[in-house]
């Protein structure tokens, strides 16, 4: 295969603390010689294990760039024995965008995995990713939240995976990020994403969702920052004693936690993120747009449990995910 067009502009195995860029050549309108330039931090102390730490993924999601931009400048080389690469904005130009998607290519970084190295910059992107940094990783963690369209409690998550020791490895670095809430978490698709990429090459590999809303707030900031000091120190890499506080431990066994909308119209929330609902409960009202006097369709718990995650923006679309229901197993 093709070597990747992207270049650090720093040594990624050098002792100290580097701050650079990923450079990926993009000529355009505005820069006919140009290229995007993705921030990157590699602080290196030793040897020991590799942790690589990612947000923005997505571009509208917030609690992962910040906590990851304060670790660039307190994490200090004597602190840690190994290596942690971090990149606050995966998806670069959608972060700078304030978008989900790419608004380059519309590449939605999380389903473009394997990537290509000839393919739009989301897929050179993706290609570098997993055949440069994730290979030199043992702990591979990636931030998420909800975005401008979805609202999450806010929770660490793992998978359930062929592997049963890697499962429970995963499962650990969850528990260790200790998120409020902990969700064994369902994809509705998992092809193309980078989660799937990561846990096939056989890595220890965590991640969140930590509220959304296109912002962030205070509160969730504070579970990213303290989640990932303790994943640096659960990894081996960090000094340090692990925070632990309660955790909710929520699982989500098939498609009936999802509930979606078929219908365009209003959308009224009868429940609110972490409340308990009932099976045949209604959870969300979709109603008219355009004309008065005509009463609401009813979306409903196809399950009992916990609600922990909701449509967010005001109108919803036929397709459009209304809330999950994920059981709480404490
Ligand atoms: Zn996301």
């Amino acid at each position: 295969m093709k070597a990747s067009p992207i270049t650090p502009t720093i040594p990624l195995d050098v002792d100290g603390i580097h701050h650079g860029f990923l450079k990926l050549p993009y000529s355009r309108d505005d820069s006919a010689w140009g290229s995007i330039m993705i921030p990157i931090t590699v602080i290196k102390n030793g040897d020991g294990p590799t942790a690589l730490l990612t947000g923005a993924n997505h571009g509208d999601e917030y609690e992962g760039p910040v906590a990851l931009q304060e670790l660039t400048v307190t994490l200090q080389r004597e602190d840690i024995t190994g290596r942690v690469i971090i990149v606050p904005a995966f998806n670069y130009p959608a972060y700078c965008a304030g978008t989900r998607t790419s608004p380059i290519d519309k590449g939605n970084m999380n389903r473009s995995f394997p990537g290509r190295p000839d393919g739009t910059p989301t897929e050179k992107v993706a290609d570098y990713f997993q055949r440069v940094l994730v290979p030199m990783a043992d702990v591979v963690f990636d931030f998420h939240s909800g975005g401008k369209t979805l609202d999450f409690v806010p929770f660490a998550a793992a998978h359930l995976l062929e592997d049963k020791a890697q499962e429970a490895a995963c499962v650990a670095l969850m528990q260790a990020f200790n998120a409020p809430y902990s969700v064994m978490l369902l994809e509705i698709d998992n092809v193309g994403m980078y989660d799937t990429a990561v846990e096939d090459m056989g890595k220890v590999f965590g991640s969140t969702e930590l509220g959304g809303g296109g912002s962030a707030t205070a509160k969730s900031i504070a579970i990213a920052k303290k989640g990932i000091r303790n994943v640096l120190i659960h990894a081996g890499i960090l000094q340090g004693d692990l925070q632990l506080d309660p955790t909710v431990n929520i699982d989500m066994p098939d498609g009936e936690c999802f509930v979606f909308s078929q219908d365009y119209g209003l959308f009224e929330p009868m429940v609110d993120l972490g409340d308990t609902v009932a099976k045949d409960d209604v959870v969300a009202r979709v109603w008219p747009v355009a004309r008065t006097g005509i009463p609401p369709i009813d979306y409903t718990a196809k399950i009992s449990g916990l609600v922990i995650c909701r449509h967010f923006p005001g109108l919803i679309k036929a397709g459009d995910c209304a809330a999950v229901i994920g059981i709480d197993i404490k």
